[in-house]
């Protein structure tokens, strides 16, 4: 299975440096065996994916709602991200969890109507930093995996330690490993043979100088990139790393 690099620019971008950056990508990605994703906030998806238009780097959103329209002030539909270009989207990333207080509930909603519009949802998992010390990280994933994902489930998941996010603190190979062969257990526990196939990327401070190692673990099928996404050079190193893993 091809590996997967995916940006998440997150709050970062306007229109101008979004489309140098896009336009960056999409002359650097040629000939890389891995798939590519990025990931910009919603006023710029559709000049970003114009840019990418007939290149292979897919464009998503960084979020959306569970209807496809109607009385959200302020909110994005997954049928507004497909008008503007957009083929996939995160969903449940920590800080939507955390600063919007979005639950596994409302998480496998979003996954839900995303899907009915033609999206590729990447539903993101993990454990907080208290949550990791008190040993309680599989449970807490385990929790999340099984609240978060409709059955059937089609799309992939990202594993995003949520101390690992933009801190400069990467999981060890080690946990990478522990967690991502946990991940696996429980999609294949939940989807039977069907969850064999789910791509499961690793995010949390994933750089050039460390993503080999990591796009190396068994069972690791891309990363989800935060800070790194921003600059071309950084994000196409974790892409070629991905082709040599
Ligand atoms: C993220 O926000 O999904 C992320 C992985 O960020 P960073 O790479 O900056 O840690």
């Amino acid at each position: 299975m091809r590996q997967l690099i995916a940006g998440n620019w997150k709050m970062n971008m306007l229109r101008q440096p979004a489309i140098e950056l896009a336009t960056a990508l999409r002359d650097g990605a040629q000939g890389l065996a891995c798939d590519l994703l990025v990931c910009p906030p919603f006023t710029v998806i559709e000049p970003v994916a114009r840019a990418l238009a007939g290149a292979s780097v897919a464009t998503g959103g960084q979020d959306c709602h569970t209807a496809q329209q109607g009385a959200h002030t302020g909110d994005i539909s997954p049928t507004m991200l497909r008008d503007a270009g957009a083929s996939w989207v995160i969903l449940g990333h920590s800080e939507r969890r955390q600063n919007h207080e979005e639950t596994d509930e409302l998480v496998r909603e979003k996954v839900l109507a995303a899907v009915e519009a033609g999206l590729t949802p990447i539903v993101c998992v993990g454990e907080t930093e208290d949550q990791r010390s008190g040993g309680q990280e599989t449970e807490v994933v385990g929790w999340q995996l099984a609240g978060s994902l409709p059955k059937p489930f089609t799309g992939v998941v990202a594993y995003e330690p949520v101390w690992a996010i933009g801190t400069g603190k990467t999981a060890t190979e080690q946990d990478v490993a522990a967690m991502h062969a946990f991940i696996r257990e429980e999609l294949v526990r939940q989807f039977g043979d069907a969850g064999q196939g789910i791509r499961i990327l690793y995010g949390g401070s994933m750089r050039p100088q460390n993503a080999a190692s990591l796009l190396a673990v068994p069972h690791v099928g891309g990363g989800l990139i935060g800070g790194a996404a921003l600059k071309a050079d950084d994000f196409l190193a974790i892409a070629r790393a991905a082709q040599a893993g």
